[in-house]
Parts: C-alpha cells; sequence; structure tokens
C-alpha cells in the first residue's frame, strides 16, 4: 500500500492516489487536472478502481466526472453528502468555477461501512462540521486515515460555508479522529500530512 500526492497548485488542494500491490488504484479527492491522474496511471502501469471523495466542495470534486467515464469506476460518496455534490451554490463550483458542477455519485456509503476495492479495504468515518456528508476514509493495517477538509496539520476547517456547523466539527474530531491510535499517519485534503498524536497535542488533547 502506498500513497502518493499530487498536488493541484490552482486549488492548492490535495488529491491522494492510493495503489496496492496488485497495483490497483483508488483516487481520493480529484480536484486535480485530470491529467496529472492519467498520467500517473500510465506511468505507474496502475488500474484505476474508483473514485474516494471526502465531501462535496468544488477543489475536491472537479476531476471526478471526468475520470469516472474516462476509467469507467464509480465515484463514491456519503449518503448525507448528496444534496450538496449536486447542488452548484452548495459546493461552490456556481462561484468559483465557469461552469458549475452537479455530481451524481455512483455509491453512497454511510458511517461504518466498508470499501474493498484495494486488497486492504477502507472504512468510512463520518465526520459531519465543514460540510454535512464529509467522511473520512480509514485505513487501520496500514494506519493511515484521509480527513479531508475535517482535520489539517495544525488546524481544522473551516466552518463558515452554508451547511457548515463548527459544533458538529468539534464532535467529530473529538470522537471519530482523536480516538484513533496516536500513530495513525494524518492525510489531509490541504498542506502537510501529519500524525493523530501531533494534532492531540497541538489541540490540547481534545480540540
Ligand atoms: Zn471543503
Amino acid at each position: 500500500m502506498t500513497v502518493y500526492l499530487l498536488a493541484n497548485n490552482e486549488y492548492d488542494e490535495n488529491c491522494y492516489c492510493v495503489l496496492d500491490n496488485g497495483h490497483h488504484c483508488l483516487v481520493i479527492d480529484p480536484g486535480c487536472q485530470a491529467q496529472s491522474v492519467k498520467d500517473f496511471l500510465r506511468e505507474e502501469e496502475a488500474e484505476l478502481r474508483g473514485i474516494l471523495l471526502t465531501h462535496g466542495h468544488f477543489d475536491h470534486i472537479t476531476s471526478a466526472q471526468e475520470l469516472s467515464e474516462w476509467a469507467g469506476v464509480p465515484i463514491i460518496a456519503a449518503k448525507a453528502e448528496a444534496a450538496l455534490l449536486k447542488d452548484p451554490s452548495l459546493n461552490l463550483s456556481a462561484f468559483a468555477l465557469n461552469k458549475g458542477i452537479s455530481l451524481v455519485p455512483t455509491r453512497l456509503v454511510e458511517d461504518g461501512e466498508t470499501i474493498d476495492i484495494l486488497y486492504e479495504p477502507l472504512q468510512v468515518i463520518a465526520t459531519p462540521g465543514h460540510t454535512p456528508g464529509g467522511v473520512c476514509y480509514y485505513m487501520e493495517d496500514d494506519g493511515i486515515v484521509f480527513t479531508g477538509d475535517t482535520l489539517f496539520r495544525e488546524a481544522v476547517g473551516r466552518t463558515d460555508f452554508p451547511l457548515s456547523d463548527s459544533e458538529a466539527l468539534t464532535k467529530s474530531i473529538n470522537e471519530r479522529l482523536f480516538v484513533l491510535p496516536p500513530k495513525t499517519e494524518v492525510y489531509p485534503g490541504h498542506g502537510r500530512s501529519t500524525y493523530i498524536a501531533h494534532e492531540r497535542k497541538v489541540h490540547g488533547q481534545a480540540y
């Protein structure tokens, strides 16, 4: 299991390619230009198996539809995020891009579900707050969690967007993320990676 970061200069957003030993790949939050994902897959001789979304804001989903159609793979997102994904005003694409995005995921997941696309499963952890249907994807065996815009290195997600909820975000971080093993590596939607232990220290045990 290897994690590659495809940074995106335009939005300063992190798109991750997760590769298993069989060269199967999952792409998380392809806000990146679709081309850099395609180039990566070609260089690694990897086969794209699915697209995971941590949440629906435009900078995390811009390339999802194109990649899904190109590779014939599902787009997976939280059921609680479906309305935001579909609505260009709520996913902010109406304001940020020339063309609004209205995305309908192929598969809708809920808290506790397991995604068995790679050799190792990913567990869905619901972390509402930044958006209503924000989720993190946890790989227990590898000790990795993809946190989208819920938790960053020494910072947390913004809650000044429509449908954001700062109390819910605090609860999500304390009760769902800070309870993970301290050595768990955190791959956020923006900025550098970090560890649960470090974030607990920075935020004083509880956020
Ligand atoms: Zn966001």
